[in-house]
């Protein structure tokens, strides 16, 4: 039951009474506060009309900023994760000698020490010792 409820219940109380509020005080001053309890219920009404859509904007805002963090934020961790799943196997690439195509090294290929290359059918030795290209001069 509303406040609005309440009060249109105690009018009908007062209202069946039949009092005279030309003639009794007290029941002229019952029927003004009466007014006054129904101004006040209609405008805890509004009030909470306002709340409402106060509740409905904020809930489209709401869903507003998730979708923009979603857009904003969303690739990071997704790319993240990608990362994380990679790491978890141990491979690496390496151009192809004879083609450039980018080869897969993983466990097996190194274990073999051969990788043979998709594309160009191509098969070449792992060589590890490029070391010395590289610190040879200092
Ligand atoms: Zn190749």
């Amino acid at each position: 039951m509303t406040i609005s409820e309440k009060v249109a219940y105690i009018q009908g109380l007062f209202d069946g009474l039949k009092l005279d509020t030309e003639k009794s005080g007290e029941a002229r001053i019952l029927s003004e506060i009466l007014d006054v309890l129904r101004e006040m219920g209609q405008q805890l009404d509004s009030v909470d009309a306002a709340m409402d859509q106060f509740d409905e904007e904020l809930d489209t805002l709401e869903d507003t900023v998730a979708d923009l963090e979603e857009a904003v934020f969303d690739d990071e961790d997704e790319q993240d994760e990608d990362f994380d799943d990679e790491g978890d196997e141990d491979f690496f690439e390496i151009p192809c000698p004879t083609c450039g195509e980018d080869l897969v090294v993983d466990d097996e290929a190194l274990a073999a020490g051969v990788v043979d290359c998709p594309v160009c059918g191509g098969k070449f030795a792992l060589s590890f010792e490029d070391d010395e290209n590289g610190s040879d001069g200092e």
